[in-house]
């Protein structure tokens, strides 16, 4: 086999190859040329969003680099296991692809104008070099997630454990340990020992009735074995919608009840909160520069574009998409099609639409819209099958008695038509929803 690079020569820190022939030299030269030349991919985050993003993308194709703080993915599903040691943190836990350029770093802020994203990392500030950096892209992907969401409370950053990351179970499981190691120290009143062991979940969520149902498994089938003289003094809280959390202290739960307006305080050994996610500060600063400040989440299109800005994704918790009304864009329809505006539609003037839009479908079919295929040339087209349209009419009309026609397909044209009959103005969703199902039978 002819050896094609004939050695290595490390010059200012970097790699050069050189070549046997001119040949060789004018490949290597190519392949240089179209490696400058491949988009810059930039991903913010590894959790959900991010790596199902990269699982699917041709990194060959592209100049991919990741940010992170976290060079891992988590399981996120399992995190209450790990809180009682039922899965151990190294089960839920994927490295990093080594195959991808990755960056241990917090994106700071988001620079759209000039395509720059502008990172600190939080590794040891003691060793050599600066934190802080600044990348380009031609393609960013924000898929940040959420952070815990305080309302403000005072007292929650301080003194309460958060169910978000890894180190937040394994935090959570010391902890619980050390309220039991504590409560059967001797000296201590036995209101002092039932206190240590009163552990508060606030919020009734998935993950807070989880992690309530994992320490009560832990507790009874575990601890009170090694720790028997104290198994009848623990309890476990879970505090829903009733209260209003004023504050917590190291010690006490400050809270107020919704029906009364009595403040009560109880205290605690542990508590978890659970009440959901908020906006992270990197995202809400660049929803602001983008005229998005009055949201909680970035918006994006049906394409998870960001609106308002160019050749930005965003997905995962950090982002939603802005679903189109598909009942306006039927009024909007009737609309045009009603000429003599008589809130009906005449023979006519039905024919007219469905016509147009039959023309108009096939155009849409010949140039699509969407963005451009990454995978293969020309763009993405828009596809609502049958299925779907009379699945999503049949949510509308909340008729569960014929959703058995989940399964049916149904022609374009014969969903117009019952679309637009059915947005007349006496119509009601109910009568939609049946006026489909006859269209639909009467086709078949
Ligand atoms: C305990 C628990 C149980 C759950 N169970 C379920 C379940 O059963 N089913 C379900 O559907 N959902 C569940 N969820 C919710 C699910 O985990 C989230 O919806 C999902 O993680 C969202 O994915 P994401 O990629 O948007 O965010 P995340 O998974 O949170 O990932 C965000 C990533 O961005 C990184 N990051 C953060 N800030 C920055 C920054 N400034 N710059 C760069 N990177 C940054 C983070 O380190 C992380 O890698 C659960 C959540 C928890 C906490």
């Amino acid at each position: 086999m002819i050896s094609l690079l004939r050695g290595y020569l490390i010059e200012d820190g970097g790699l050069i190859a050189y070549a046997d022939s001119p040949a060789e030299g004018k490949r290597l030269a190519a392949h240089d040329q179209k490696e400058t030349q491949k988009k810059k991919v930039l991903v913010l985050g590894t959790g959900w969003a991010g790596t199902s993003f990269l699982k699917d993308l041709d990194i060959s194709n592209y100049d991919v680099q990741v940010v992170s703080p976290r060079n891992y993915f988590a399981f996120t599903p399992l995190l209450p296991s790990v809180t009682c040691g039922t899965v151990e943190a190294r089960s839920i836990v994927e490295p990093r692809n080594g195959e991808i350029k990755f960056w241990e770093a917090e994106c700071l802020k988001v620079d759209p104008t000039n395509k720059k994203v502008f990172c600190r990392s939080n590794i040891d500030e003691n060793l050599a070099g600066n934190n802080e950096f600044s990348l380009e892209y031609d393609y960013l992907i924000i898929a940040i997630g959420a952070q815990v969401n305080t309302f403000n409370t005072p007292g929650v950053m301080e003194h309460c454990h958060f169910l978000k990351e890894v180190e937040d179970a394994q935090r959570i499981r010391r902890t619980v340990i050390d309220c039991f190691e504590k409560a059967v120290l001797p000296g201590l009143t036995e209101e002092e020992r039932r206190t240590n062991l009163h552990f508060v979940i606030v919020g009734g969520g998935p993950t807070g009735v989880e992690f309530a149902a994992e320490l009560h498994d832990f507790v009874h089938e575990d601890l009170v074995k090694i720790y028997p003289s104290v198994k009848d003094l623990v309890s476990i809280t879970v505090i829903q919608s009733g209260h209003r959390v004023m504050s917590v202290s190291d010690r006490m739960i400050n809270m107020r009840t919704k029906s009364t307006g009595e403040d009560i305080s109880i205290p605690h050994g542990m508590v978890v909160w659970s009440t959901g996610v908020g906006t992270r500060p990197v995202v809400k600063d660049f929803m602001e520069q983008i005229g998005q400040g009055n949201r909680r989440v970035l918006a994006t299109d049906e394409w998870l574009r960001v609106k308002g800005c160019e050749e930005v994704y965003a997905l995962g918790d950090c982002a939603t998409v802005d679903q189109k009304k598909i009942v306006e864009d039927i009024a909007e329809i009737f609309k045009a099609a009603d000429k003599d505006n008589s809130g009906t539609l005449t023979i006519e003037e039905f024919q007219d639409v469905i016509e147009d839009i039959v023309i108009r479908m096939e155009k849409c079919k010949q140039n699509p819209e969407g963005p451009r295929k990454f995978r293969s040339g020309g763009r993405h087209e828009f596809r609502l099958s049958g299925t779907d349209i009379l699945v999503n009419l049949l949510h509308l009309a909340e008729s569960k008695q014929q959703l058995s026609c989940q399964e049916i397909g149904f022609p374009w044209a014969e969903y117009t038509m019952a679309m637009v009959f059915c947005i007349r103005k006496d119509s009601s969703m109910t009568t939609m929803s049946r006026f489909l199902v006859s269209v639909w039978f009467s086709g078949s």
